[in-house]
């Protein structure tokens, strides 16, 4: 096997680069588009890069070489110093190298990086000869041993931070760069003195000198531990949470990129930064990202010092030709990748150099405007740009926004990072973030700057607000790829995280932990206290993208809504109809109280004054819902709860009345209520979820369907002679053998029958059933022959096929099934395949006996674009969702297609 590539030029300048872009696999994200920047005659420091399955191999054997990789490195590295005319660690003319992981899958500031490598007391002089710079070759030296020590070895960032201070404050120092070259020389004798004291001998008695642990002064030692501990990073914490959160798998393994270094931080001639070759925020064409002069890459990412914008560099003076150039690079790298990019460079003394490209994140606004636009500059077709944007990320696009009407005051202003508005109360760490989330709270995460260490916090909070740090920050990056709203870079925000509270300069307010904050991320702004939220108005780009996807999908998309309210929004987001009206939800409130005396009455007169009532309520809301669905179908579901949902709790029941027995109520003053709690507790069930609920509730309650059955007739009768076109459809729902349906198709059949009688209207309603027991999709030919349509409940359809309790497991184990990857997926998200077989089952027998059956899924699955994708592989004619579901619905549906 071959574990190491090469890439850039050799001594001659002939390029030598072994891989591609098309090997992310074994090279990784960053060390493929290495050797692809290089192959395209881009100038890339010289390296190599070793495979993403070294890194595997070597964590399944328990973080020990494979046989042979060790001399493969080597020889590699000889390779690279003959290529350089410099060998690592030399004395007189030393080459450093970087150290950096680099994953199939990016994950930003996840994982190791070390720079400056090959530093140690001997080629420390042949730095400072060459660079005839002292100061520089001490501070790169200091920043070798910080980050060895902190990255390679785990010892606290702050035991270094700390002797920096104290060595500012002894000299009076306002910041880092007034300290001078014998100053930095100190710190790094201090360093050493740290990096001795506190890396322990047991664990690495390799480093044991004089029977004493000491800084690693052999760069071949250096090299090693560096690459084991980028090797190793790819399972810290932090990185399986983030492949948890973005469903990356375990069993990539990071490739290692060790590069010759190039210095951003020689002078006022060197600048490092970071670029997209478009506005990743709305998608403009424009160069946007940051940019440090005389700084090292990290200082950019890491929001330290506040960056100016790319659109100056080639303004500045001994800048003007490296920024010409880069604006030249990103011109070809688009051209090249077909698609927005996202750079790392750096300017060393007037040169520039490419340390990174990518494809590069983007909001959803960003997606949807980029996909457009290059299909207009004709560099990509339709059907790439529909499949450039992700239907998950449509949902930032529906995020909440201030509402316009509100009144606020904008406390402060910082950079719009991220889209979307959040309100919540300020908390000054990620484990607060969590523990308010928790207690099922809602926060706005408030920091300096957020790090990797942040990231279970940043997950927990409505939104992030940083002080520090540009738009290519941490915060602003993760945020963007998560979907949550982010204001970074507010530097009026004075914050002290010890004492949980930020004070806003020049003002006399403070931000306490606990009060409420608004922040909205589309503008930039932070408020003090709670402004209300309004959800957007769907932009041209999403229109335009969701028409593109409506000419290439094949499958249809409905709601599930149940009001017209949502019937009118899902409408106006393209649903072409309803897939679901679950009639239960219009029980709530008095409606309550009317089926409650129908159900826990005898008396003849009550039962049927119930009944009128809710036979009057329920004709409304059909009314209501097939008028805003005008000329659309709508399928209305017949009651199908446990029917003690619509009764008091025994529990709330029985406390009640022993508080008043407890106060003293005469027991005759009781009888009535224990009379409710032994008719409520009689009809309390086990298992409620597979009792008496759907279908079998119509059959014991025949005057419920035939009430709800009416009350839909008249409804579209009315509507009708009105001159409108009511469409609706009747689902009944929990079937399970044939004889069920065929009960209430008849007695459903009957009312309609007499309803036009009555009204003089001809009405052709649809009778369906719901498929959602394992029994019904196996014996689906027998049910299509009563059946209309079917219409899969994959809720209840996963809940009876695992017996998971749909309910409780999410809760309770689902998330232990996926840690130890039990589970590929949540099953109630994302479509299981044995649900999916009898989906596939239903559709086949269904359509054996039934050719002209309708078939649809109403479960949440209709709204998860992996599960979309597997319906429209079966061949369903459409997916139901909630409304806010539904342009994403329509996007996967399109892509599904092609
Ligand atoms: C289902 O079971 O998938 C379904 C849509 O019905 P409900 O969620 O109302 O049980
Ligand atoms: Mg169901």
């Amino acid at each position: 096997v071959k574990r190491v590539y090469a890439f850039g030029k050799d001594a001659q300048g002939n390029n030598v680069t072994e891989g591609n872009t098309h090997m992310k696999t074994q090279l990784g994200g960053k060390g493929a588009n290495l050797a692809e920047m290089a192959n395209i005659g881009l100038p890339v420091p010289p390296g190599f890069t070793i495979t993403c399955q070294t890194c595997m191999e070597y964590a399944n054997a328990d973080n020990t070489w494979p046989e042979g990789a060790l001399d493969t490195i080597q020889s590699y590295r000889e390779d690279l110093e003959a290529r350089m005319g410099k060998k690592i660690g030399d004395a007189a003319d030393p080459l450093l190298v970087s150290v950096r992981s680099g994953a199939p899958m990016s994950m930003p500031g996840m994982m190791d990086t070390v720079l400056n490598l090959g530093l140690n007391d001997k080629s420390i002089n042949g730095l400072i000869a060459q660079t005839e710079n002292p100061r520089f070759a001490w501070d790169s030296y200091r920043r070798f041993i910080q980050m060895f020590s902190n990255v390679v070895m785990g010892l606290d960032g702050d035991l270094f931070e700390n002797a920096i201070t104290s060595m500012k404050n002894v000299r009076g120092a306002a910041s880092d760069t007034d300290l001078s070259a014998d100053d930095l020389k100190e710190l790094v004798a201090e360093f050493k003195q740290i990096f001795s004291e506190n890396v322990s001998a047991e664990e690495y008695p390799s480093l044991v000198v004089d029977g004493s642990v000491q800084f690693p002064q052999d760069p071949s030692a250096q090299l090693q531990l560096a690459i084991e501990a980028v090797f190793g990073s790819w399972n810290n914490p932090r990185a399986v949470l983030y492949r948890k959160q973005n469903k990356i798998a375990d069993d990539l393994g990071t490739a290692v990129n060790v590069q010759s270094m190039v210095f951003g931080n020689k002078g006022n001639t060197s600048a490092t930064g970071v670029a997209f070759t478009r506005n990743p925020a709305n998608g403009e064409k424009e160069f946007y990202g940051d940019y440090l002069v005389n700084a090292q890459g990290e200082d950019v990412v890491a929001g330290i010092r506040n960056t100016s914008p790319i659109a100056d560099l080639k303004h500045v003076e001994g800048l003007e030709e490296a920024g010409r150039e880069l604006e030249e690079v990103f011109v070809t790298l688009e051209n090249h990748f077909r698609d927005m990019c996202d750079i790392e460079f750096t300017i060393e003394q007037g040169k520039l150099w490419m340390l990174q490209t990518r494809v590069g994140k983007r909001t959803a606004a960003a997606a949807l405007h980029i996909a457009i636009e290059m299909e207009k500059e004709g560099l990509i077709s339709k059907e790439e740009a529909v499949m450039r944007v992700d239907p998950e990320q449509l949902d930032q696009l529906l995020h909440p926004q201030f509402d316009k009407n509100a009144s606020y005051d904008v406390v402060a202003k910082g950079l719009n990072a991220s889209p979307g508005a959040a309100v919540g109360e300020a908390v000054f760490s990620a484990a607060d973030a969590v523990a308010v989330t928790e207690a099922g709270r809602k926060c706005v995460l408030v920091r300096w700057e957020t790090n990797p260490d942040d990231l279970a916090g940043m997950i927990a909070a409505e939104g992030i607000l940083t002080s520090h740090g540009g738009k290519t920050s941490h915060a602003a990056v993760i945020a963007r790829g998560m979907g949550a709203p982010c204001v970074c870079g507010v530097e009026a925000l004075k914050i002290d995280a010890e004492k949980k509270e930020a004070a806003v300069a020049g003002t006399d307010i403070v931000i306490r932990e606990g009060d409420m904050v608004s922040i909205d991320g589309t503008t930039g702004s932070v408020v003090l206290g709670a402004v209300d939220l309004v959800l957007p108005e769907l932009t041209g780009d999403l229109d335009t993208i969701l028409e593109w996807a409506d000419e290439f999908r094949t499958m249809g998309v409905r709601a599930n809504a149940d009001n017209p309210e949502d019937a009118e929004l899902s409408r106006s987001f393209g649903a072409e109809g309803i897939g679901l009206c679950r009639t239960e939800h219009m029980f709530l409130g008095d409606r309550k109280q009317i089926i409650q005396s129908f159900i826990l009455n005898d008396e003849p007169a009550i039962r049927e004054k119930a009944l009128a009532d809710l036979l009057e309520a329920q004709t409304g809301d059909f009314y209501g819902m097939f008028k805003a669905m005008d000329g659309l179908p709508v399928i209305v579901r017949l009651l199908d709860p446990p029917l003690h949902e619509f009764l008091e709790s025994p529990r709330d029941l029985e406390v009640e009345i022993a508080r008043l027995e407890a106060s003293g109520t005469p027991a005759a003053e009781l009888a009535d209520k224990r009379q409710l709690l032994s008719l409520v507790d009689a009809m309390a069930e086990a298992n409620p979820m597979l009792g008496l609920r759907g279908c079998r509730l119509a059959i014991l309650y025949p005057e419920l369907p035939a009430m709800q059955t009416r009350a839909i007739a008249t409804a579209a009768a009315r509507l009708k002679k009105e001159g409108l076109d009511p469409e609706p459809e009747i689902m009944i729902p929990l079937v399970s053998v044939l004889p069920e349906l065929e009960t209430l198709r008849g007695e459903v059949e009957a009312v309609i029958a007499e309803v036009c009688e009555a009204e003089g209207v001809e009405l052709d309603i649809p009778i369906g059933t719901m498929i959602e027991l394992p029994r019904a999709a196996v014996t689906a030919d027998e049910i299509a022959t009563q059946a209309d349509f079917f219409s899969f409940g994959t809720n209840d359809l996963t809940q009876t096929t695992f017996g998971f309790s749909r309910d409780d497991v999410e809760a309770k184990f689902i998330p232990r099934y996926l840690e130890r990857r039990i589970l590929p997926c949540n099953p109630f998200e994302t479509v299981d395949a044995g649900v999916a077989a009898l989906v596939d089952m239903g559709c086949t027998k269904g359509r054996a006996t039934n050719p002209d059956i309708q078939l649809g899924v109403c479960g949440e699955h209709g709204g998860d674009p992996d599960s979309v994708k597997t319906f429209h592989k079966i061949g369903l004619t459409y997916v139901s969702c909630s409304p806010y579901r539904v342009p994403l619905a329509r996007l996967a549906a399109g892509q599904a297609a092609l």
